[in-house]
């Protein structure tokens, strides 16, 4: 059963684009055995977290969060076309995407293996700061990473080209807001979806591991670029949706996907929806 949740008039539906291979290597400031412990155990430090999509429909438009990783990354993962479809989705009917950041596992799925756009009809949301880093020219200097991600962004991105909306902090479309949660990358946003008087959050990479990152909201990850901002940032979200008790909904956030936070503490506990 596909798992959803409701806010106000809004029905969010939680679509897998199938799951991440992953390694408690990318975590740092933390001891293996405590890391260990934290997530249940691992095979040899591996570990295997969910690739989330969320979707939701508005005045009569479906507007999709994120895009999966496409045939790009590992077998397991680039199902989020076929998972939509499965339930009733096609993804020409797609109006809008929301996108939190442009990395691999979030945006390659916009385009099949031939650059073709999978969302033929889909206007792209996407914060300024964010679409303008990973969309400058290779400086040479960056890492090998960020320009892999530069180059590969060309590619995601040129379908879309004339259907992007560049958009800015405080700013409100389809009653969506974007809340710039920089740090996992330099425009990392987190939505804020409201109905009427409600709203949840779709917060991205703002945890990677979540069995880690919520309990322990200091503890960096290899893929932050930069990972004092990216605590802070942490720090700053938990706060906000724990005070507001809202509905958050994470990328990687264990199954169901969404749930509430909770303050325990100087730190936060998760409550699955
Ligand atoms: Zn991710």
């Amino acid at each position: 059963m596909t798992p959803s949740f409701k806010v106000g008039d809004l029905e969010i539906k939680g679509y897998s684009d199938g799951i991440l291979k992953t390694s408690l290597d990318l975590v740092v400031d933390m001891d293996r055995a405590h890391s260990e412990a934290l997530v249940g155990g691992t095979d040899n430090g591996w570990l295997f977290i969910p690739v989330n999509n969320f979707v939701f429909q508005r005045d009569g438009k479906t507007i999709l969060i994120d895009a999966g990783a496409g045939n790009t990354m590992q077998p397991t993962l680039g199902k989020l076309a076929e998972n939509l479809r499965a339930g009733g989705i096609a993804p020409e009917s797609v109006d809008t995407i929301i996108i939190t950041h442009i990395h691999p596992d979030h945006a390659n799925g916009l385009v099949d293996d031939n650059g073709k756009a999978v969302y033929p009809n889909a206007e792209i949301l996407v914060h300024a700061r964010e679409y303008d880093f990973w969309m400058a020219e290779p400086t040479g200097n960056e890492p090998a990473r960020v320009a892999a991600t530069r180059a590969r962004n060309k590619i995601n991105m040129k379908p879309y080209a004339e259907r992007t909306r560049r958009v800015h902090d405080g700013e409100v479309i389809l009653g969506c807001t974007p809340v710039l949660a920089a740090g996992h990358s330099p425009g990392h946003t987190c939505w804020r979806v409201m109905s009427g008087s409600d709203s949840f959050l779709a917060w991205g990479d703002l945890v990677h591991l979540s069995a880690i990152h919520i309990s322990h909201p200091d503890t960096a990850m290899t893929y932050d670029l930069d990972p004092e901002m990216a605590r802070r940032s942490r720090r700053r979200i938990l706060d906000m949706v724990a005070n507001e008790r809202i509905v958050v909904a994470g990328a990687h956030v264990n199954a169901p996907g969404f749930g509430q936070v909770v303050r325990k503490g100087n730190t936060y506990a998760f409550e699955s929806a």
